[in-house]
This record gives structure tokens, sequence and C-alpha cells, in this order.
């Protein structure tokens, strides 16, 4: 069965054959595009969507974030935004309540929020582990999150665990051990959080190394709270994305500029820590591939909304609207390596998001306002 949706004002597509297209059509055939074009070119379809004007462009691919916790951080979100000191133990705190969580509680959670996020127009999620910290709870994790998508990361070494407080060296042998083989086959990702407080150099290069060597690819949280090792590192390592690349040098934007890692920016987390925005331009301008994610979790940026990160890339972060419709589509799936989505042409998986306005400029232009108005998903009105 085809369906065609037509009578689109403006097509967005990021393939540079075709660029964006006015008054176009797309036909969709089972999972996937059959053909992109001029809505008066457009063959016979079985059903027909009449978009009535307004734009249309590849569902959102948002590729990075931890849904896979129990919990509530509100008292801490609010006495940060409130200026009070709050000693709980932010990371550790929702740690302890997935492990208390039981297997369809953190079911329920994630689905929960990729639902949410498919009604703001992503079609594509990556997830994480690392609120479990042991074995058993990691490769539970992955095992809830591998049900919902197939980008699924191992992040074992997201903080120590915090029975390993007095000896760090013992918790990497245990990422880059038993850990790893329990999650291994529920992973196509290994991810790790380097960082001062949470992993060096020298323990990042183990983690992903050894992750790398079972088949994971590494993708890493890289100078997001400080400059480090991290993003120089993921590039060393043909990691698939540097994360947050919050305080970059020179010599971390040169090699960025010049490896294959992308750049992934998460506008929430500077938002939602009242933190400086990672600076786009600068990336962009030396010739580095970027993409927005939203990096949902509870703690440090909670919100599932690729519109939202658009509206503050192209605010705080020197973006255009263009570049940052663009970061949040073909830039998300850059950073997880698939050609299938994150564009609009034949061939390509059917995910088409539906705004209710003219442009996808709308997308910066209005920030806050629902402007999703219909998701295509593998081919499936959702
Ligand atoms: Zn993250």
């Amino acid at each position: 069965m085809a369906t065609v949706i037509t009578n689109i004002g403006s097509l967005l597509t990021n393939d540079p054959s075709l660029g964006t297209v006015e008054d176009a059509a797309v036909v969709i055939e089972g999972e996937h595009i059959a053909w992109v074009g001029p809505a008066d070119r457009a063959p016979a379809a079985d059903v027909r969507h009449d978009a009535r004007g307004r734009a249309a462009l590849p569902g959102f691919v948002d590729s990075h974030s931890h849904l896979v916790f129990a919990g509530d951080r509100t008292a801490e979100f609010n006495a940060r935004m409130s200026g009070r000191p709050y000693s709980a133990g932010g990371i550790r705190t929702t740690v302890a309540a997935t492990r208390a969580a039981t297997d369809a509680e953190l079911d329920a959670n994630v689905a929960r929020y990729i639902a949410e996020a498919l009604r703001q127009g992503t079609t594509t999620v990556e997830t994480k582990s690392g609120y479990g910290l042991t074995v058993e709870d990691e490769s539970r994790a992955l095992r809830i999150a591998a049900a919902h998508t197939d980008e699924v990361t191992y992040l074992g070494a997201h903080i120590v665990a915090p029975e390993y407080a007095d000896d760090p060296a013992a918790y990497v042998d245990l990422v880059t051990g038993p850990m790893l083989d329990a999650c291994a086959p529920h992973a196509r990702w290994v991810d790790v959080f380097c960082e001062q407080g949470a992993f060096d150099g020298d323990q990042a290069r183990a983690i992903l190394t050894a992750g790398a060597k079972r088949g994971l690819v590494p993708r890493v949280h890289a100078n997001q709270l400080h400059h480090g090792p991290g993003v120089r590192l993921a590039v060393e390592l043909g990691a698939a994305s540097a994360d947050h690349c919050t305080h970059l040098t020179d010599a971390d934007v040169d090699a960025l500029a010049q490896g294959t890692t992308v750049a992934t920016l998460l506008p929430g987390a500077e938002f939602s820590t009242r933190a400086a925005y990672p600076d786009a331009r600068r990336l962009l301008d030396a010739g580095a591939t970027v993409a927005l994610s939203t990096d949902c979790n509870p703690g440090s940026s909670f919100t599932s909304s690729m519109p939202f990160c658009i509206a503050v890339a192209v605010r705080e972060m020197g973006m255009t609207p263009d570049e940052a419709v663009v970061a949040a589509t073909l830039g998300g799936a850059k950073a997880l390596r698939r050609d299938d989505v994150g564009r609009i042409a034949p061939g390509a998986r059917a995910d088409v998001t539906l705004l209710d306005t003219p442009s996808h400029v709308h997308l910066a232009y209005r920030p806050g306002v629902p402007l999703v108005s219909a998701v295509w998903q593998r081919g499936v009105p959702v």
C-alpha cells in the first residue's frame, strides 16, 4: 500500500540533490520513502494526506538520552534554580531509585518518554544505561532499552558506583570485565563520562577500548563541565560522537573538524543548570559536523523536546535556524552512523514530521509552541 503526503508547502529533505522542495509530495511504500518531488508530478497512491501547504521535515533523531531511570529530582532542580544549597546525591539519587524499581516500572518510564518525544516529532531515539552501576542492573537497563530502540548505549561508566567510591580502579575493572560481558550483547555503543569527578582520560581510554574489542562503537561524554581529554580521545579512538563539547580548546575544535567524530551539543543541560552554552558557531565555522540532542535525563536536562533544543541553539549558540534543524535531524543520524534516517529521499526510512506552520524556521521562531501536527514513523501515521 502506498501513501502520498501531498500539498507540502516546504519540504526539507536534507538530501543534497533534492534540497528544500516547494509545493512537494512524498510517497511512502511500506516502511520506506518511494518518491519525493513536486506535488503535481507525484505518482498515484492508495492513501492521500493533504498537508495543506504546511512544512514537512525528517523526523528528529535524538542521539543522546538517558531514559532508563526511576525516581524524581524535582527538589534538586528547584533548589538549584532557587539559589539554595542542595546536598542530595545527584546521579546517585537516581541510581538508588533505579535499582529499587521493578522491570515493569522502568519499561513504562522508557515507553512514556519515547512516546512523549514522538509526539514532538522525534522518530529515532538513542538511550543509555548508567543508573544501575552493577552487572545485573546495567544489563537489565540495556535489555529494557533494547525493547524500545535499536540505539542502545552501555554507560556503566556514568559515575563510579557508590560501592567503589574508595577504589575506582576496581570499578573500572568491573566495567571492562564482568559488566561488559553481561552488557555487550544488548548494546550497540559504549560510552563513558570523561570528566573531573567521573572518569579520567586513562580510565576512559581503557573502558572505550574494552568496549570496542567487544564490538561496541565508542561515543563519549566529553568536555561538559571542564576542559579535558575527552574530545581528543573520542576523535583518536574514532568515536561516533563527542557529546556536550561545552569547554573546547582550539586543539579540540581542530580535532573535531579533521576527524569523523560528530560534535553533539546538548543545550538542555546548560539551560537546566544555568551554565554557559557550547559555541556551535565556532565548531561549524571550523568545519565540524554538529548534532543537536536532548540529553533527556532526570537530573540535568529533563526535556524530550528537540524543538526546544533547536530554539535554544539558535538563540544562544550561534546557529542559524537551518543549521539547527539539520543538526537535529541529519546531524543526529550521523552521530548514530545511520544513513536511513534524518533525510527524506527514496529508500530512506519513512519518518516524516509535519508542522502546523509554513516553514521549519518556525521551530526556532515560535519557541515553546507545539507545532508538530502529524508524524509518520516507519511509514505508519502515529
Ligand atoms: Zn548524557
